[in-house]
């Protein structure tokens, strides 16, 4: 089997939002499309390995937010026959985006529109991939797992044979040797805990981030987001208990967070999304808030 990364990423950066190309002795698969403003940046890439959107027999997405499935739509358009998967929270998004759209507008703004909106998938197109079920590819399994915590609809896809699982965002944002969590609004923090301990019981060898690249021993990366999510779980708690507004809180998370430093520095200076950091820290203190409002 072959797997490829294709860049996709939006505007004129690269190196933020990746696409996998997995060639099996059966199918063409893509692993997350980008977004539907990037759909010739995957064209290229295909083409690049000899292939059009008339040779993918499958798509898989972690989940519908426009960096993610985005392109879906333009590519099921120029192939009728594509089988998409997608968790069945999501599923009904993909056949009527309008709701994703809007809600993307209010919450990305500017960002919304460099991802460019999605357009609908018929339903014939579409297969509902339940919690832990599989999908034979030829040389090897796909696994659906379930990966509620940075959106309710997310899952994430292992490559059984190979210990291979493409994490979408379940297991953060990976950049130079450095890893965040990713928590913008709506997040969960508990469930996306208990989403990477419920990956640590699979063999996993290697970690293929959406955003972005290859992290080895898998087992490592998952770890790794697991301490990250707890860290940044308990800091932003102590400055939502404190009374912190969202600029303090941000402020101060980037000053005694090492990884917040970094990647808030990197974010700024990626030429977009340069309040990315923030926004993460808005998911959080709204969360704190939520559970206040709403006492079990
Ligand atoms: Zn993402």
């Amino acid at each position: 089997m072959e797997i490829k990364i294709l860049d996709v990423s939006a505007g004129n950066v690269s190196g933020d939002i990746a696409s996998y190309l997995l060639i099996t002795d059966k199918y063409c698969i893509i692993i997350e499309t980008g977004p539907s403003g990037a759909v010739k940046k995957l064209y290229q890439g295909l083409e690049e390995e000899g292939l059009t959107a008339r040779d993918i027999d499958i798509i898989v997405v972690t989940h519908i937010h426009l960096d993610h499935a985005g392109a879906s739509g333009h590519i099921v358009k120029k192939n009728r026959g594509i089988k998409l998967y997608v968790h069945p929270r999501g599923y009904p998004h993909m056949i009527d985006p309008s709701k994703l759209w809007q809600s993307s507008k209010e919450t990305l703004g500017e960002l919304a529109r460099i991802y460019g909106p999605p357009i609908p998938i018929a339903r014939g197109n579409l297969v509902r991939a339940d919690d832990g079920s599989t999908l034979d590819i030829g040389e090897d399994e796909l696994v659906f797992i379930h990966t509620p915590g940075h959106a309710s609809h997310h899952m994430t896809i292992l490559l059984r044979g190979n210990g291979f699982l493409f994490s979408g965002d379940a297991a953060g944002l990976y950049h130079d040797n450095v890893l965040v969590p990713i928590t913008p609004k709506p997040h969960n923090p508990e469930k996306a805990i208990k989403s990477l301990e419920k990956l640590l019981e699979y063999d996993v060898k290697k970690v293929f981030f959406t955003h972005y690249g290859v992290y080895a021993p898998g087992k490592d990366a998952i770890e790794y987001a697991i301490r990250k999510w707890r860290e940044w779980r308990d800091t932003i708690y102590e400055f939502y208990k404190k009374g912190y507004d969202l600029d303090r809180a941000y402020q101060e998370l980037v000053e005694v967070d090492l990884e917040a430093g970094i990647m808030d520095k990197y974010f700024k200076s990626r030429g977009y999304a340069g309040d990315e950091l923030k926004v993460s820290v808005e998911g959080m203190m709204s969360y704190f808030k939520w559970i206040e409002d709403n006492p079990r």
